[in-house]
């Protein structure tokens, strides 16, 4: 990882934290000063009060102990305020740190394992999970001094104060402990309980969703609603067992850490003490300060310790994106000659799954048209992925222009080819910048002339704000197609030699298609083009199709060729005809399909 501010790779949130430990370490130590001088002031009571007890006392003294005291507590705030004034500063370091490094890191990594990793993930590791350990380190950070420091310095306060009454505050704790521990007997077991019942909440939510179409057309929502409520009532119910089951103990347990069951405890033992003689009223007041304050602190450690599992489970997730290897870079790059491209006894597989690609070998000459086809799950995408190396291959190469593509430098590739996917991102920017990524040098009459050859000019113009209109995160408002287009627009002024283009796009009307059609016919003049054909109709006329099945190249031809030879390519080319027919009725297909012959003459 270039500028990596780590020392080693992180794996939790104390070792990510490690770039700003210095300031962490001060936050701390003046957690614990500020702690530290707060407690202490509160111990100067005791001392004035024995000295106006006493048969002559002295104004002199018990103003220095009052001095002593303001003293203390002044530093006690100073150094409160510095120690979040420190954590925050710390914070936000850690922030910018971070998100460089993931942004550095996620540039790095192959672009498959960004694609599949998801968008919406990627946006809650960068934003939520930083954001999360941003607060950990600015307002927990402080509090782990003070919640070292307290019960402490209070053990070591009433234990001189008076041993005995001192064993009394101590034996309160066990109990509230005992009681903690029997609530969270069968944590674990409870604990999976609830994760189930609510991973089977969200389970139901997806399928209820994702089926929205399907409920609303054959269903009156009763079936798909019943699993819904059936779930919540198990939830609701494994809820309630865990709380029935451990309130009491719960409750107890947590009233005991509360000062006011301590103080009862102590002012009585206490008071019975002094009433023997046996406690001086200095030291009764020693207790009565501090040993509430002693049983409190245990709450704080409570919610620590939870904070800390929470910050810890966001920097684990983030520690595996910045453990992800990143994509090797050739030690001395190479330029490919020209833009043909060569697949060489190719063989991939997605991790350490089965092969998703088989020896495969295929030619691409310069300035030709490749489609590649076959049933779904066949191979299609991820062999049109691997050229701008999206993943690397596991046996075999891939040469542009007879050179390995892992011997090109990212820049290189990039500049070489340039993918439509269905996926293509728009970024939350203007449409003109996000056309102008594709070159970032380009004029605005340039872009203006890539959107107007991508059948894009017209829309945008029509859009609030025009090219300066905010397209939103995976495009907001703008409808598939335009995407579409803005993303063919991009392509077209990047004008790389070769064009990857998943044709699986939004024709969702037919004067959508036609742009779409015409904007491609613009993308791909003069190009190497391999498209990923979902149509059977649009690809006719190209040069040759690469029929896939099962991760293998089982055929390979013209589209007579491929016919005539009545293998798999026949029989898919068949089937699609057949759904022409049932699809649209006998006379729009044949309308259909002399719309299709136009397409293929425009790839
Ligand atoms: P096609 O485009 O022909 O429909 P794909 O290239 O998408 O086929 O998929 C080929 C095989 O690889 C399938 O078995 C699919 O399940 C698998 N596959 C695709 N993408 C991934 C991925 N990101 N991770 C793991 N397996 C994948």
């Amino acid at each position: 990882m270039a500028n990596q501010p780590f020392s080693q790779l992180p794996t939790g949130v104390w070792s990510i934290m490690s770039p700003v430990k210095g300031r962490a370490a001060t936050a701390i130590s003046l957690g614990v000063l500020s702690a530290f001088s707060s407690l202490t002031s509160l111990l100067t009571i005791p001392f004035i009060a024995a000295e106006l007890l006493s048969d002559t006392p002295a104004p002199g003294v018990v103003w220095r102990w009052v001095g002593l005291a303001l003293g203390l507590v002044v530093i006690a705030f100073t150094s409160r305020t510095f120690s979040f004034r420190v954590s925050h500063v710390g914070a936000f370091n850690l922030e910018v740190i971070l998100r460089m490094a993931l942004a550095d890191h996620l540039a790095q990594v192959p672009l498959g394992y960004v694609i599949t990793t998801g968008s919406g993930a990627v946006k809650k590791l960068v934003q939520d999970d930083v954001k999360a350990l941003h607060a950990f380190v600015a307002d927990s950070v402080p509090h782990i001094g003070q919640v070292c420091t307290i019960p402490i310095i209070s053990l070591i306060a009433v234990l001189i104060a008076d041993w005995r009454l001192g064993l009394v505050t101590l034996a309160i704790l066990p109990v509230g402990l005992i009681f903690i521990k029997f609530a969270l007997k069968d944590y674990e077991e409870q604990r999976d309980a609830y994760d189930h019942a609510s991973e089977k909440i969200n389970g139901v939510i997806i399928e209820f969703v994702q089926g929205m179409q399907v409920v609303r057309t054959f269903d009156d929502g009763s079936s798909s609603f019943a699993r819904f409520q059936a779930a919540l009532d198990t939830f609701t119910q494994t809820l309630r067992d865990w709380n029935d089951k451990n309130r009491f103990a719960a409750r107890l347990g947590s009233l005991l850490f509360e000062p006011l069951p301590t103080l009862v405890v102590v002012s009585v033992v206490g008071s019975w003490l002094v009433s023997q003689g046996s406690l001086t009223i200095p030291r009764f007041l020693v207790f009565l300060l501090v040993a509430p304050r002693l049983c409190g602190a245990f709450r704080p450690i409570f919610a620590l310790a939870y904070m800390i599992n929470q910050a810890n489970a966001g920097a684990m997730r983030i520690c595996t994106v910045l453990a992800e290897p990143a994509l090797p870079q050739p030690s001395q790059p190479q330029q490919p000659a020209d833009a043909s491209i060569s697949f060489n006894s190719v063989t991939f597989a997605y991790g350490d799954g089965k092969s998703a690609l088989q020896d495969i070998t295929l030619s691409l000459p310069v300035g030709s048209v490749t489609a590649l086809v076959g049933p779904s799950g066949a191979g299609k995408t991820t062999l049109a992925r691997l050229i701008p190396r999206f993943w690397d291959i596991n046996e075999g190469a891939i040469e542009i222009g007879g050179v390995d593509i892992r011997q090109m430098t990212s820049d290189t590739l990039m500049s070489w080819v340039s993918f439509v996917f269905q996926d293509t991102f728009l970024l939350q920017d203007t449409v003109f910048n996000n056309i102008k990524i594709g070159r970032p040098q380009a004029t605005r009459k340039e872009v203006e002339a890539a959107a107007q050859a991508a059948q894009a000019h017209g829309f945008i113009l029509d859009l609030p704000l025009g090219y300066d209109t905010l397209v939103g995160e995976r495009g907001g408002q703008l409808s598939g197609g335009q995407r579409q287009r803005i993303t063919i627009a991009r392509a077209i002024l990047q004008d790389n030699p070769i064009v990857v283009l998943d044709e699986a796009t939004a024709f969702a009307d037919p004067e959508n298609e036609a742009l779409i059609q015409a904007a491609i016919a613009a993308l791909t003049q003069d190009k190497t083009l391999i498209v990923v054909a979902h149509r059977l109709a649009t690809i006719t006329q190209v040069d040759q199709i690469a029929v896939l099945d099962q991760g293998r190249l089982v055929e390979l031809g013209k589209h007579e060729q491929l016919l005539a030879a009545d293998g798999l390519y026949a029989r898919l080319w068949a089937r699609h005809q057949a759904a022409q027919d049932w699809g649209l009725g006998k006379k729009q297909s044949k309308r259909t399909r002399t719309n299709a012959s136009t397409s293929m003459n425009t790839l």
